[in-house]
């Protein structure tokens, strides 16, 4: 530090483009398709938001920057780079920041990749998610294996040594077998990370309804019985679905993923993300972390001097430039807490304890430690990987109340 100057603190910059070609079957992030004039404008709303925020600049220097969707890669090469422009104009972005775009196959060229480059982007992500020509259809991916493999080859020769493939698994159809192979093909490419998450059925997507209706049609054909009803509920189990994994199977293929991953030389750094050494995603390791981070565009959350918030989800009013936020929240020692392991505890690493957590803890801790889901290690506390298969139940008794502060 030089005298008389403050070090300016860490911030993460979250960047949401919040356009796709087309709606996949399963999704329900804020994306949808928009025309060219719309994107041009969303562009010109990002700079003005975030040249509106440049008095957070004095105090902070951006540690990473994650442009993620939605289809960041459906923007110009030339549009990137007026927000990123923007974005160094208002922050001090540190030398060594990490900076990820979010990519689609199909929506990638080599004249874009080279733009990404000359920007600093030092790190894509991919969205495979399967490697079967099948389950991608039945996805409604807009891309091919094939479309896959040759942006895979595009983001190499542009010179990108730092890229991630997301995958999923529990897909309709999709098998023991089939999973393997696209893990095994995934893993021929060498990419520096993987992101392997089960697939969630949300309600309201296209995809919920898509197989309640199949179900259903099932039902009348071959006169079984079926639960077309459950397929109301919000996190319904798989069982109802034609096609869909069961839990057994959805649990074997997280552990395939694990056992051919970390014999390839990946470490799981947390719980559906797997990295060669020092190619975790620092930018996702922050909000694991509870690392500041400030979201730009519609929907974006932030993490901001104590204090949560998100920016509202409406296009038009954001369009016009009307920048408001919603869902504050200031959060208490008890929140903080709580996030702290909530979020920690999905890490390897895991959570430094602290005097009071054990204390607050006490119960949960004795009890999972004495079930095998909980480790200590040199005064770090970490799921186990029996844990790691029951984290949500395990995670979910780690929520506090603020009078437990007063036990
Ligand atoms: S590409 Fe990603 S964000 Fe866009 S619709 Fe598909 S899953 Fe959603």
């Amino acid at each position: 530090m030089v005298d008389g100057l403050a070090e300016k603190k860490e911030l993460e910059i979250y960047i949401h483009i919040p356009f796709c070609v087309r709606k996949c079957a399963y999704c329900d992030f804020l994306s949808a398709p928009a025309d060219k004039e719309t994107r041009g404008r969303y562009v010109e709303a990002l700079k003005q938001e975030i040249r509106e925020s440049r008095k957070l600049g004095e105090t902070y220097e951006v540690s990473t920057v994650f442009v993620g969707g939605g289809t960041p890669s459906l923007l110009e090469g030339r549009q990137l780079a007026e927000i990123l422009r923007e974005l160094r104009d208002d922050f001090s972005v540190r030398e060594q920041a990490e900076i990820t775009v979010e990519c689609n196959p199909g929506t990638l060229d080599g004249d874009k990749l080279k733009s990404f480059r000359d920007l600093g982007v030092n790190r894509l992500s991919l969205g495979l998610q399967s490697a079967q020509n099948e389950e991608l259809r039945l996805l409604g991916r807009i891309h091919t294996w094939e479309e896959f493999l040759e942006s895979f080859r595009l983001t190499r020769e542009a010179g990108f040594s730092n890229v991630n493939v997301d995958l999923m698994f529990g897909l309709p159809g999709q098998t023991q077998k089939s999973w393997r192979d696209t893990l095994n093909r995934v893993l021929d490419l060498e990419p520096e990370h993987i992101s392997a998450y089960s697939l969630i059925l949300e309600e309201g997507t296209p995809f919920f309804r898509q197989y309640g209706e199949r179900a259903e049609d099932s039902h009348e054909k071959s006169g079984q019985e079926t639960m077309a009803g459950v397929s109301e509920k919000k996190g319904a189990p798989r069982e109802p679905f034609p096609g869909l994994p069961d839990e057994d199977t959805e649990r074997q293929m997280y552990e395939d993923a694990r056992e051919r991953l970390e014999a390839a030389g990946f470490v799981r750094y947390e719980i559906s993300n797997f990295a060669k050494p020092g190619r975790e995603c620092r930018h996702n390791l922050g909000y694991w972390r509870r690392e500041e981070y400030k979201g730009f565009g519609i929907g974006a959350a932030s993490l901001l001097g104590g204090c949560r918030f998100r920016n509202q989800e409406k296009l038009g009013p954001y369009l016009q430039g009307q920048f408001a936020v919603t869902d504050w929240e200031e959060l208490t020692p008890a929140d903080d807490l709580s996030e702290t392991m909530f979020l920690g505890l999905r890490t390897r690493q895991g959570v430094r304890l602290t005097r009071e957590m054990r204390r607050i803890y006490q119960k949960e801790l004795e009890r999972y430690q004495r079930q095998g889901f909980l480790l200590e290690e040199k005064g770090f506390l970490r799921l186990t990987d029996r844990g790691i298969d029951v984290s949500n139940w395990i995670l979910a008794d780690f929520l506090i109340e603020e009078q437990m502060f007063d036990i």
